[in-house]
Parts: structure tokens; C-alpha cells; sequence
């Protein structure tokens, strides 16, 4: 019997599946993003530093009766798809993560006084990436943390792509 005969009788028999009943794995790395939001407030201010320094290193962002920022925050998670969920590691997963490592802790709170992981940190978007890629990272089991991005303002932010990254 030829191949071709072969196909067509194997596809008039019901056991046999139909397209539709079949899976095609695609291969390839892909870097897949969730993004949260959270409110908080701030002062850049250095302790171990003069009143009259910190004025000059920092200006209005030092005011000792702080001032707040809308953040945007965006988590990229790098990786091979799974062949049988064609997910990467699953966005209601990855959210549920960002709001219990960053967004709970932070969000309508005074980054310099009420968080505790960033205690004797100076809260500076970039200082942020690094504190929040250290909560986030071992959460993720599917997967590998790619990026932290931090939008502080629309037009300024930090990305911190991991402690290897020089
Ligand atoms: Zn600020």
C-alpha cells in the first residue's frame, strides 16, 4: 500500500485523531511581562550625609515632608514555553507573586519608613529594581527573572536585569 493510501485510510478510521485533537510544541525562548502599579511615598535622603549635601545631591526630591509617585512596575520572566500549557509560566501566577512580594508592601505606603526589606535603603528607582528583583526572584519556579522595570515617572525609569549582569 503507498504511503498516500496509507494516509488516507488511517484517516477515515475513527481512532485515529483528528487535527484538531493534535498539539505542535513550538520551540524558542520568549520573554513574557506583567505589569502592576502601586502608589507610594518617598525621600531621597542619604543619613550618613549633611543637611546642605543631601540639598544639593537630591533638591526637591530630599523635602523632609516627602512626596509620592505613581509606579509602574514591569516583571519579565524568560523561558521555553511548555509543550502540553503553551504557557511560560502563567500571568495570574506571575501577578499573584508581584502583589505579594512588592504591590501589598508597598502600595499607599512610605517606602523610606514602613517596609521593612527596604529599611537603610535609599529608595531610588534603581535602589528599588535591585530591592524588588531580590523579593521576586525566588518565587519564580517556572521560568528564569529576566528584568526588573521600574517606571517612577511616564519619562524615567530603571531596569535591573540580575545580580550576573555587569
Ligand atoms: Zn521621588
Amino acid at each position: 500500500m503507498s504511503a498516500q493510501a496509507q494516509r488516507t485510510q488511517s484517516s477515515r478510521t475513527s481512532a485515529s485523531p483528528r487535527k484538531a485533537d493534535k498539539v505542535r510544541p513550538l520551540k524558542g525562548t520568549v520573554f513574557i511581562t506583567r505589569q502592576v502599579h502601586f502608589n507610594s511615598a518617598h525621600r531621597l535622603h542619604n543619613p550618613t550625609k549633611s543637611q546642605a549635601w543631601n540639598k544639593a545631591q537630591y533638591g526637591l526630591c530630599t523635602n523632609p515632608h516627602w512626596h509620592g509617585h505613581n509606579y509602574v512596575l514591569e516583571v519579565t520572566v524568560k523561558g521555553q514555553p511548555d509543550p502540553v500549557t503553551g504557557y511560560l509560566i502563567d500571568l495570574s501566577e506571575l501577578k499573584r507573586i508581584l502583589n505579594v512580594t512588592v504591590v501589598d508592601k508597598c502600595d499607599h505606603r512610605n517606602l523610606n519608613e514602613e517596609v521593612p526589606f527596604l529599611r537603610g535603603i535609599i529608595p531610588s528607582t534603581e535602589n528599588l529594581t535591585i530591592a524588588f528583583w531580590q523579593q521576586i526572584e525566588p518565587h519564580i519556579k517556572t521560568g528564569k527573572l529576566y528584568c526588573v522595570r521600574l517606571y517612577e515617572t511616564p519619562r524615567n525609569y530603571a531596569e535591573f536585569f540580575g545580580p550576573e549582569v555587569s
